[in-house]
């Protein structure tokens, strides 16, 4: 018999695997798992299937394309007035959660300390784990989970190497000011400290919300990884498509482990990717698109006995049901799971500590009849 001693010896299978096994398992609408029920663009199937059909089926160049990475720069040039060096500055990552693990490998060493902001998605804190660094939680409240800044320099140690950032966020579905980007920029200042920032709902933004891309900000852009996915920009999560933007001198370590990690990226992908963006139509109506449904669906879920907390960007709608029961989140999504058939996320999922609100996370990335038919199921309760 061998024996191993496991390098997460805390960690279980992730929340999203559990809950979209179950939510099969009891033939229960899938709302838990952040991903559309519908299907991408015709047009931009035809260009992936076209660039197949064409021969593009050998590896790309390590870094990607250098047209999408062309394209790329164009567009956060467009969006935020920064200039990216498409050669030098941009790589094509296999989704985004490659792109943050990569952004960790690159420069997180063992004893560094990482700052994240929990409720946080649940890729940050393990992979900081398995490269020896630290996570250090700072814990937000419902409703709003606003950050108070003088806490975060409260976390400051000589050891804090990166502070991880995530606007829109999942799953709170809030989103950063500009007065929290000030702070930031006060913060990091005459600092090496390094920042990660996961923008992968750049383009699913609300109201009069706008997106605090750190790349609109040069004092935090020439520290910063910003990582971005296609899975949300195109309806198309199973791709695993994305990409890491970051300063030459970022970017170079990044390539070092992305090159003996996943070396290149899915060329035909790569290809109908670049010529479905060159429409800049296609990311530009996303926010009006997802705030249509956001929209529908709070004025479903008012209905029900659940109350809703706020929604500025991303594709999750958190809800409370503190005023109904004592219940734990994850016993309250599984009984929803079983009894109404509906499946969610239990937000304690997202803390080191699994403090439990009482909140559950809803994706609204769903045909119409599909929010109908879950909200139908909900108000039984
Ligand atoms: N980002 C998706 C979500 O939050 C899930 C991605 C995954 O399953 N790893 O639901």
């Amino acid at each position: 018999m061998i024996s191993i001693q496991s390098k997460l010896p805390h960690t279980g299978i992730s929340i999203f695997s559990v809950m979209s096994k179950l939510a099969e398992e009891h033939h229960a609408i899938n709302l838990s798992q952040g991903f559309p029920d519908y299907d991408c663009d015709p047009k931009l199937l035809n260009f992936v299937t076209d660039a197949m059909q064409k021969g593009y089926n050998q590896y790309a160049p390590m870094p990607g394309l250098p047209a999408l990475r062309e394209l790329i720069a164009e567009k956060v040039s467009y969006l935020y007035g920064a200039n990216y060096h498409p050669e030098s500055e941009i790589t094509i990552t296999s989704g985004g959660t490659q792109a943050i693990f990569t952004a960790l490998s690159s420069c997180i060493s063992s004893g560094d300390e990482v700052i994240i902001f929990e409720p946080a998605y649940d890729c940050y804190a393990p992979a900081v784990k398995l490269l020896g660094g630290l996570v250090k939680p700072y814990e937000l409240s419902p409703p709003n989970y606003e950050i108070d800044w003088e806490m975060v320099k409260k976390l400051f140690t000589a050891n804090t190497k990166m502070i991880i950032l995530n606007s829109p966020q999942n799953p709170t579905g809030c989103v950063l000011s500009e007065k929290d980007i000030k702070a930031l920029i006060k913060l990091t200042k005459n600092t090496d400290v390094l920042i990660l920032s996961d923008e992968v709902y750049e383009h699913i933004i609300f109201d009069d919300n706008k997106h605090q891309s750190i790349a609109l900000y040069p004092e935090l852009r020439e520290r910063s990884f910003i990582t971005a996915s296609f899975g949300k920009l195109l309806h198309a999560t199973g791709w695993k498509m994305g990409y890491c933007l970051a300063p030459e001198l970022l970017m170079k370590e990044f390539k070092k482990v992305h090159q003996f990690n996943v070396f290149s990226v899915n060329t035909p992908m790569q290809v109908g990717i670049t010529n479905y963006l060159k429409d800049k139509e296609t990311y530009l109506g996303l926010s009006d698109f997802f705030q249509k449904k956001r929209d529908f669906f709070r004025s479903l879920l008012v209905e029900t006995r659940f109350k809703l907390l706020p929604c500025n960007g991303s594709y999750f709608q958190c809800v409370s049901y503190a005023n109904l029961n004592e219940e734990k989140d994850t016993d309250m999504a599984i009984r929803l799971i079983k009894e109404y058939g509906v499946a969610s996320i239990p937000v304690s999922a997202f803390y080191t500590k699994s403090t439990d609100h009482r909140i559950l996370r809803f994706c609204f990335a769903k045909k119409q009849e599909t929010l109908e038919k879950a909200v139908e199921r909900l108000m039984k309760l």
